[in-house]
């Protein structure tokens, strides 16, 4: 292995192993090791000459559901993608007696599906859907195995995923748990994720500590005061023990 990583895996463990609070902030990047593709890198999704970003927006929802949910449905949509190394390793790690929180910007609900407890869905979740009419709950494979436009069989009306879409606004309860356990945390990862969708990459600069840790296998130039990693998720939390 390289010798630069080497060293910062052994710093990242002995962060961990000290560590009381830990909060690891995560994007789309914790995610395509299972398989889902991100936004923004080379193989990041992109169509039609539309973004993902203009898609999966408020207004299109609105505009064009019968695109939304082509889109939405294909490429965002993974029901049998699996947790990975990465979510699997913070579950452990919870599991052996640590306090981790996790703010996720991801919607596919795998650090739940790995075990972890306590994990804060910025941008929401696929799993979760409602009757935009009566408010009725639906499961993510209703909607997936919907034709076209998912309608709600009790009143008519179209579902909508518990999705935050560009163009709206976060969940304040969401942002007040983000920004304190930011604020209580000694050790802050920051994985996977361009730190481009606001205002959830501005809340880092909530955590006061000294041990930041930033692997992307990208952007050093955002990584400032951070330890930057530049290696794969899966290679870096492979290596990393669980002491209890
Ligand atoms: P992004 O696509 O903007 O950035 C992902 C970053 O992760 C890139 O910089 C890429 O280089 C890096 N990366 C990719 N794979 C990696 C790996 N294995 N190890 C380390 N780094 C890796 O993602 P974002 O910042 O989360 O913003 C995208 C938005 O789109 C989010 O708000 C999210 O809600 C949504 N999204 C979610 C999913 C999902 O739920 N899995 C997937 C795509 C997009
Ligand atoms: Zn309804």
């Amino acid at each position: 292995m390289n010798e630069l990583l080497d060293r910062q895996i052994k710093q990242l463990q002995k962060y961990i192993d000290d560590g009381i609070d830990i909060v690891l902030f995560g994007g789309a990047g914790v995610s395509t090791e299972s398989g889902i593709p991100d936004f923004r890198s080379a193989t990041g999704i992109f169509t039609n000459n539309l973004s993902a970003e203009n898609i999966i927006s408020h207004d299109y929802f609105y505009y064009n559901p019968k695109g939304f949910y082509d889109f939405y449905k294909n490429k965002m949509m993974y029901l049998d993608a699996k947790p990975n190394v990465c979510h699997n390793k913070l579950s452990e790690l919870e599991k052996a007696g640590k306090h981790i929180t996790i703010i996720t910007q991801n919607i596919d609900g795998l650090h739940q599906k790995a075990g972890s407890t306590n994990v804060i869905e910025l941008h929401g979740s696929i799993h979760r859907n409602f009757c935009t009419n009566c408010g009725a709950s639906y499961d993510a494979k209703f909607i997936k195995e919907s034709k076209g436009v998912p309608t709600c069989p009790k009143c008519g009306s179209i579902i909508k995923p518990d999705v935050v879409l560009y163009g709206e606004p976060l969940r304040e309860e969401n942002i007040n748990k983000a920004i304190s356990a930011l604020e209580q945390a000694d050790l802050l990862i920051v994985g996977g994720t361009s730190l481009k969708v606001y205002p959830a990459a501005s809340f880092i600069h909530f955590f006061k500590g000294d041990k930041k840790v930033y692997i992307n296998l990208e952007n050093e130039q955002l990584a400032e005061d951070f330890m930057y990693i530049q290696s794969k998720l899966g290679d870096v939390f492979s290596k990393i023990e669980i002491h209890e």
